[in-house]
């Protein structure tokens, strides 16, 4: 009795190891696999159409100014004009931002996020160049004229006027 209890037991565990042999390593890996084939369509350059902005190029002008404590900053000419050249960049030390593309452009080529990593510098919600919120000042952002609350994600419109402030909240 005692002999042949055990050797169920036995079998039991055998089984069990088949079923996961034959059951749960094939459909994980059937998981594994459809789950790739999502990402990998994810992540194929799919652009929806309300993300192009034009598809025959494009040349825009924005002007920028930035302001540190009151002082403006200007923006050096020949931004992105170096080595790789950017299709965001300046000529002249005016703050004006050619913003000048062939083909294909998208919403997400013309961030003013775009222009800072050509110019190497930091801007965000939380700080200008150094200049970081804190007791000492807060970073805000107008275009043409009204408060805006996209910074870095902002996305240019031709002859659009933008300004940068760092000020302390008493100016
Ligand atoms: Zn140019
Ligand atoms: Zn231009």
């Amino acid at each position: 009795m005692c002999k042949k209890e055990n050797w169920n037991t036995k079998r039991q565990k055998t089984h069990r190891f088949e079923y996961l042999k034959r059951i749960i390593l094939p459909a994980g890996i059937i998981v594994g696999l459809a789950a790739l084939a999502v990402w990998f369509v994810i992540s194929l350059p799919s652009l929806p159409e309300d993300q192009i902005i034009s598809r025959q190029g494009m040349h825009w002008h924005s002007e920028l100014k930035i302001f540190i404590n009151g002082e403006e900053h200007q923006i050096p000419e020949g931004i992105g004009l170096s080595a790789v050249h950017n299709p965001i960049h300046t000529h002249d030390d005016s703050g004006v931002l050619h913003l000048e593309f062939t083909g294909l452009v998208a919403k997400n080529d013309i961030k003013l996020d775009k222009f800072f990593k050509a110019w190497q510098r930091d801007f965000n919600a939380n700080c200008i160049f150094n200049y970081c919120n804190g007791p000492q000042g807060k970073v805000k952002m107008s275009v043409n004229g009204s408060e805006n609350n996209e910074f870095e994600n902002y996305i240019m419109k031709d002859k659009d006027k933008i300004e940068i402030k760092y000020e302390s909240e008493t100016q």
